[in-house]
C-alpha cells in the first residue's frame, strides 16, 4: 500500500500535532456547552476518532454517512444521504466535523439540511481544505491543513475505497488511477 504513493503531503506527527490544536481551539470555544459533533462518513471517522479524544468539554456524538463521488475522484454535485442522524438537532450546537472540502457541495448540502431542521447553532471542522476546488461560497471555522488542489489519499480518506488506514495524508502514483 506504502508503494502507491507517491508523495507523503502531512504526516502523521503534523496531523496529531494540528489535531490536538484543534481539540484545544474547541474545548475553549464550547466550555459551558455539550455540543453536538457530527461526524460525516466515511471519510472523516478517523478524524473525529482522534479530535473527541482531545476535546476536554462534554460532546455527544452521532454519525451521517453521504456520499458525493462514488468510485470518481471528482464531486458529482449531488449528495446521497446513506445514513441519516439518530438523534434530533433542534437546539442543539451541532459541530460537523469533515475530513476535507473541495468543491464545499457536501457541506452546503449538509449545513443547509441542519438548518432546516433548527440547529441552535452550526460550526465546521474540517481536517483538510483545498479551497481551488470550490464551487460554493463555503469556509469551516475551523481548518487543519490546506491543501493543493490535487486527490489525496490517506487518514480516512480513499481511492475506490483503499488508503483509508494510511495514517499520513499523500498522493498516488498516476500509474494506480489507470488501473
Ligand atoms: P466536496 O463536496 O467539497 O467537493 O467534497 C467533499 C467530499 O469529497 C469529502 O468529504 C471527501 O469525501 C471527498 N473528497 C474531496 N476531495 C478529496 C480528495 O482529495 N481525496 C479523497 N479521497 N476524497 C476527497
Amino acid at each position: 500500500m506504502q508503494n502507491d504513493i507517491q508523495e507523503i503531503l502531512i504526516s502523521e506527527e503534523e496531523i496529531q500535532q494540528r489535531i490536538r490544536e484543534l481539540g484545544a481551539q474547541l474545548s475553549t470555544e464550547y466550555a459551558g456547552r455539550t455540543p453536538l459533533v457530527i461526524c460525516v462518513l466515511k471519510g472523516a471517522f478517523i478524524f473525529m476518532a482522534d479530535l473527541v479524544k482531545v476535546i476536554t468539554v462534554p460532546v455527544e456524538m452521532d454519525f451521517m454517512a453521504v456520499s458525493s463521488y462514488g468510485a470518481s475522484t471528482k464531486s458529482s454535485g449531488v449528495v446521497k444521504i446513506i445514513k441519516d442522524l439518530d438523534v434530533p438537532v433542534d437546539g442543539r450546537d451541532v459541530l460537523i466535523v469533515e475530513d476535507i472540502i473541495d468543491s464545499g457541495l457536501t457541506l452546503s448540502y449538509l449545513i443547509e439540511l441542519l438548518q432546516g431542521r433548527n440547529a441552535s447553532s452550526i460550526a465546521v471542522v474540517t481536517l483538510f481544505d483545498k479551497p481551488a476546488g470550490r464551487t460554493v461560497n463555503l469556509e469551516a471555522g475551523y481548518t487543519g491543513f490546506v491543501l493543493p488542489d490535487e486527490f489525496v489519499v490517506g487518514y480516512g480518506l480513499d481511492y475506490a475505497e483503499r488508503y483509508r488506514n494510511l495514517p499520513y495524508v499523500g498522493v498516488l502514483k498516476p500509474e494506480i488511477y489507470s488501473n
